[in-house]
């Protein structure tokens, strides 16, 4: 464990290749984070808790808890730091994606520092701003100061990436977004996911919410937020 002093707040870093943690540690010092570091997961769920980080760089592949069961604690505790995973192979990225535990992005391995930094700027972007009060759509209502979804009073489970494809289409009802819109509008990047991942998760949505899920599927073009349903 190490910090050091930094304007734009404390990053913590779990990860235990020590090579990684340093790379990772240098490129945020320069953009002016501070740096937390752990190499394992019930020290990273300490540190969470007492220093209240910015955001967590989580390394999937950890000696005890990996970094799924670390995210999957911190929700349970309602502890929404955003997380970007850091994940070794594509097995990793299918659990990291298929798990419901709120993991905002992720990078895989061997990533660009540079895009790390682009996906950690872009979680935290994705985190901050102005709180509109809860959007209706229909039965629906996505309250973006809590993060809940609800059909009439009833919750409705979404991962993070999930409810930010939701909010986002709820905050402009009516208007069509292109697929590639949507991927840099909620997930931040255009290059890496292919616009199937918007699709993806269109139809994760449908799934969860059923007959209520507000979603219009705009032909040729993209996908809008009903207003009246
Ligand atoms: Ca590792």
């Amino acid at each position: 464990m190490e910090t050091s002093p930094g304007g734009r707040g404390l990053v913590l870093v779990v990860e235990d290749e020590p090579a990684i943690v340093d790379l990772i540690g240098l490129y945020l010092r320069r953009d002016g984070f501070s740096v937390l570091t752990a190499a394992e997961g019930s020290a990273a769920l300490e540190l969470v808790r007492r220093h209240r980080p910015v955001a967590v760089v989580l390394d999937v592949g950890l000696p005890g808890l990996d970094g799924i069961e670390v995210c999957r604690r911190l929700r349970a505790d309602d502890d929404w730091t955003p997380v970007l995973f850091v994940t070794a192979r594509d097995d990793e990225v299918d659990r990291v994606l298929g798990l419901e535990i709120g993991a905002d992005d992720y990078v895989v391995k061997p990533f660009s520092p540079r895009e790390l930094m682009a996906r950690l700027r872009t979680v935290l972007r994705r985190g901050t701003g102005p709180a509109p009060g809860p959007l209706v759509l229909g039965r629906v209502r996505v309250d973006t100061v809590t993060r809940r979804v609800l059909v009439d009073d009833d919750e409705v489970a979404l991962t993070a990436t999930e409810f930010a494809l939701l909010a986002h289409l709820a905050r402009y009802p009516g208007r069509v977004f292109s697929r590639e819109q949507l991927l840099s509008s909620v997930w931040g990047y255009a290059a890496h996911a292919g616009t199937r991942t918007v699709d993806v998760h269109v139809a994760q949505l449908r799934g969860k919410l059923g007959g209520d899920c507000p979603i219009r599927t705009v032909r040729g073009v993209g996908y809008a937020a009903e207003v009246g349903r």
